[in-house]
């Protein structure tokens, strides 16, 4: 490998390459201290941002915090109304922090769903209104919106995420078009199943509901719809999410980016 194309590569461990070296600019990862979350703060620390872990679990996020040399912010982002006057110094700014309800529609509990779309949408789009001025300001910003595979497809029994999901990736194109001449790009990140305490957790109860092995599980319902037929890693999604943090990405918004293993192809 020459000198240049090595510095153009992407170390393994995620530390900086030139043209994904990050020094410089900050990032908050919302809903940083677990899963996909977790991994992004982790790769974008590694690339030398300055990295906020925002979360609700406040032991997790400052444990997470110490070990990369960040901040930790321990914050319960249904509190809205707490969000309305924040103002955000960040150049990065990751929308990752969701939950998962399962019920048949006539059976949805409207207090989930109602917390649902607070946390996946209105939040976020309180964060993305705080972080803006600073953005504007520096001619520069990167959203990412942890969207999901289902932001472009329905499951049934998942009315509240799919319909929050969906209701993102609105929220992540206007950004896009408002941001676009001030230097600052949005975009949805769209994975399939990825191996997290959120999908562990809808592992078991699955194998409970349906008197399954959890494999069965992760085979046969799961990954129906996957050619690959396995999950994705938190990893793997953390990878796409710091390619469009660098300036590489700029030309790069309003898209929306499936880590689906096939799934959204049909
Ligand atoms: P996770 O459960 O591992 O992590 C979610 C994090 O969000 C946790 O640390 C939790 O404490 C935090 N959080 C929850 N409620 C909060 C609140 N009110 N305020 C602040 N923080 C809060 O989940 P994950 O699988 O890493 O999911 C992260 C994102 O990725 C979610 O938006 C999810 O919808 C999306 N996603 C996950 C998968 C998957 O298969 N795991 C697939 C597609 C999309």
């Amino acid at each position: 490998m020459t000198t240049a194309s090595r510095s153009e590569s992407v170390a393994g461990d995620g530390r900086a390459t030139a043209g994904q070296d990050l020094t410089g600019r900050s990032a908050l990862v919302t809903g940083g201290a677990s899963g996909i979350g977790a991994a992004c703060a982790r790769l974008l620390a590694a690339r030398g941002a300055a990295v906020t872990v925002a979360d609700i679990d406040e032991r997790s996020a400052k444990e997470l915090a110490g070990e990369l040399g960040a901040r930790a912010w321990a914050v319960d982002l249904l509190d809205v109304t707490a969000l309305e006057d924040l103002r955000l110094e960040t150049d990065i700014l990751v929308n990752n922090a969701g939950v998962q309800r399962i019920s048949p529609l006539e059976q949805f509990p409207p207090e989930q769903f109602r917390h649902l779309l607070t946390l996946m949408v209105e939040a976020p789009f309180l964060l993305i209104r705080a972080a803006l001025p600073h953005m504007y300001d520096r001619g520069f910003g990167r959203i990412v919106n942890i969207s999901s595979v289902h932001g472009l497809r329905a499951s049934a029994y998942k009315s509240a995420y799919v319909t929050a999901k969906h209701a993102l990736e609105g929220l992540s194109k206007v950004t896009a078009l408002e941001g676009g001449p001030h230097g600052v790009t949005s975009n949805c990140v769209n994975p399939g199943y990825v191996r997290t305490p959120l999908v562990d957790r809808q592992i078991a109860d699955q194998a409970r509901a349906h008197g399954i092995p959890e494999q069965a599980v992760i085979e046969q319902i799961m990954l129906t719809e996957s050619a690959i037929k396995r999950l994705v890693e938190p990893e793997e999604v953390a990878s796409l999410v710091g390619w469009l943090a660098t300036p590489a990405a700029g030309m790069v918004t309003g898209a929306s980016y499936t880590m689906d293993g096939g799934w959204s192809a049909r």
